[in-house]
């Protein structure tokens, strides 16, 4: 008898995007310890500079601007876009083959890169949407973060509120009030997402044989 567990199933996009300071990275860290090898982070490139505690090739692979120019005429990104002065790239490397052998991949991009990501790849994308559960909220775990000057915090600010204006483009919103049970919720989007029947592609192998 076949296991359900073991059909095969094309992989699938799993977008996160929040504003600035609305948890988003603290979501996705968990998402990806308690999934382990079942969920690979998309890492982008960038050539903004890293922060402390920042790894090269798990936060981000750190470019200059000509690197980068270079990738963008290569065809080498889904998509990418320029933020704060700085360019962020989704690198298409692997993730198409991986997707048809069924492997899932956690994106942690913006709503412009959603909105491309999505034009390129509709039937394999999942859009998650975090808010804060205030502005008031947004400011305070901007500030404790104490990496950014008052400037860029003004900057990151007004970036929030023009970033939670674009909520409606995506399939699921979740307000993150409480950690936890926001975690929860988007765990139940990949779970459910994850069983949708045009990802379940041999259960139509399945199927012939139950029904023979
Ligand atoms: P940060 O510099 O704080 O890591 O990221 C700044 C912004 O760039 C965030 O809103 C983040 O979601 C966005 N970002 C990171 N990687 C990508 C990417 O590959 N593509 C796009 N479009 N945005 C990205």
């Amino acid at each position: 008898m076949a296991d359900p567990d073991t059909l095969h199933r094309r992989g699938l996009m799993f977008i996160l995007s929040s504003p600035s300071g609305a948890g988003k990275t603290t979501i996705a860290r968990k998402l990806l310890a308690e999934e382990g090898t079942d969920l690979k982070l998309s890492v982008s490139v960038t050539t903004r500079p890293m922060r402390p505690g920042e790894v090269e090739g798990q936060d981000y692979y750190f470019v200059d601007r000509a690197e980068f120019d270079r990738l963008v005429e290569a065809d080498a990104f889904y998509e990418w876009a320029e933020v704060f002065g700085h360019c962020y790239g989704t690198p298409k490397a692997q993730i198409r083959e991986k997707l048809k052998r069924g492997e899932d991949f956690l994106f942690d991009i913006d709503w412009q890169g959603t909105q491309q990501l999505y034009q390129r790849a509709q039937g394999d994308v999942v859009r998650v949407f975090l808010l804060p559960p205030s502005i008031a909220a947004l400011e305070q775990r901007l500030r404790s973060r104490n990496t950014d000057s008052d400037d860029v915090i003004a900057a990151r600010m007004a970036r929030a509120r023009s970033e939670i204006g674009h909520w409606d483009a995506y399939d699921y919103v979740v307000i993150n009030d409480d950690i936890d049970a926001c975690y929860a919720k988007v765990k139940t989007i990949l779970e459910a997402e994850r069983m949708r029947r045009l990802r379940q592609t041999g259960l139509i192998d399945f199927v012939r044989e139950l029904t023979r």
